[in-house]
């Protein structure tokens, strides 16, 4: 029919739009690394901010104690406490709770919001039970990661070890495996950090760790669409985090519902009258989206839930359906393709793209957040689209590894490496 037509040129216009062959990536992986250097050789000289953690003590593996962690992300935030027994004993014991945040409160002032999240420590620390040991004559020491960029000067204040979540999973993750030289958050938002060899003012280790806050990334060369216009217009950052408006976890459900709600307006995509509910912005969630794009049942039964529960559409047909998978599968090929895009622009910057003589070849990066640990489809297409952008030599070299509870661990090992009791 015309209908179905008019919306398979919206899809197949999107898709183009959307395309990221190899030979693209490789201007974006480009485009990365130098507004890497960029961003090093001057301050606001590169959109992306390249801070300076100061972390220099980066977890050695001999710490020893009770340690708390806060890790406040952009949907929740956990609170974990880890009894470290040292070289041998590593993490002895582990807890953890999760806590959402209460929507009201992200916009709140930041002193309620405190004021919540000092309520859940407090009741967290009450629970506090065998297996945890505190000196006598010691404070809890806390380590807080947080998902947003705070331009630091030194790295503690008080009994608390301050670090963005980037640095956290890098820490983390290096305590556990020495090989981890950087790490990339894939949540609600997205960001990367990494281990720079230090130029100027050295630090004792001759390194630095960088929070790129590579969420602000752009580049002509990063495939927009009319969709990301339109939501980068809506948000209340307009012009602000465009990789991240691109790939993220917090975005990536609100662009298929923009390309859904275009095809029920231009071409009636379901029906003559368009649902409400597809104007409404962010009502489909990336998990819901995720939770479509991995249905695997003959009818798709998993998209027509979706559909009716999240947009009140329907006997939806089967055709219908499938449409509705392809676009999520457009949507997140682009965001795992640039991910690993932007992967492949840290490991040009640390000199890990190439094999080199004479040096040892493997390097981890250590990756956290809730879409790679859950979206296995983006997860596996971000991994061999790396493997393709290295080719198969290098490719054997870099490993990508999910970060177990990367931030938090990192932030309460950072407490730990700056104790004021030893
Ligand atoms: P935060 O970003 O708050 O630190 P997480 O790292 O746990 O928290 O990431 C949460 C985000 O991960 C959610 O906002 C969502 O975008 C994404 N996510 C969670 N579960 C899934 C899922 N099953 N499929 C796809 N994305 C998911
Ligand atoms: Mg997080």
């Amino acid at each position: 029919s015309e209908t179905w037509s008019k919306a398979m040129s919206i899809l197949k216009e999107f898709e183009e739009q959307c395309a990221t062959p190899i030979e693209k990536l490789r201007l974006v992986d480009d485009a990365m690394t130098a507004e890497m250097h960029a961003g090093l050789a001057s301050e606001g000289g590169s959109k992306l901010k390249m801070l300076n953690s100061y972390v220099d003590n980066l977890p050695t593996g001999d710490e020893h104690g009770l340690f708390y962690a806060l890790d406040l992300g952009g949907t929740n935030f956990r609170v974990l406490r880890v009894q470290l027994g040292g070289r041998d004993g590593r993490v002895a014991k582990q807890e953890f709770t999760e806590v959402s945040i209460p929507p009201e409160l992200m916009t709140a002032t930041s002193s309620e919001l405190f004021d919540f999240i000092a309520k859940e420590l407090a009741r967290f620390i009450a629970t506090e039970g065998q297996g945890f040991f505190l000196p006598p004559g010691s404070q809890r020491e806390l380590g807080f990661t947080f998902s947003f960029p705070v331009k630091q000067l030194s790295i503690a204040s008080g009994t608390k070890a301050l670090v963005n979540d980037t640095i956290g999973t890098l820490a983390g993750g290096k305590y556990f495996n020495n090989d981890v030289a950087a790490a990339v958050i894939l949540g609600t938002g997205t960001n990367a950090a990494y281990v720079e060899r230090a130029h100027g003012l050295l630090p004792k280790s001759g390194k630095m760790v960088i929070n790129t806050e590579w969420g602000n990334f752009q580049s002509s060369h990063l495939p927009v669409t009319e969709y990301d216009q339109a939501l980068d217009q809506d948000s209340l950052n307009v012009g602000e985090q465009i990789f991240e408006k691109i790939i993220s976890g917090m975005y990536l459900g609100d662009i298929l519902r923009r390309v859904l709600c275009k095809m029920a307006e231009e071409a009636g995509f379901f029906g003559d009258i368009v649902p409400p509910k597809l104007k409404t912005r962010f009502i489909l969630r990336t998990p819901e989206m995720s939770a479509m794009h991995h249905d695997t049942s003959l009818d798709l039964s998993v998209v027509a839930s979706k559909l009716k529960d999240i947009f009140g559409i329907s006997d939806t047909s089967l055709e219908t359906r499938r449409v509705v998978v392809e676009l999520c599968n457009i949507v997140a090929t682009r965001a795992a393709s640039l991910s690993a895009a932007g992967i492949l622009g840290i490991l040009k910057k640390m000199g890990k793209d190439t094999l080199k003589e004479g040096e040892k070849q493997r390097t981890v990066v250590a990756v956290d957040g809730g879409l790679f640990e859950h979206y296995t489809k983006f997860r596996s297409c971000l991994k061999s689209t790396l493997n393709e952008l290295l080719g198969d030599e290098v490719a054997h070299t870099v490993v990508i590894e999910h970060a177990n509870d990367g931030s938090g661990i990192g932030a309460a090992l950072l407490a730990a490496s700056h104790s004021q009791y030893h």
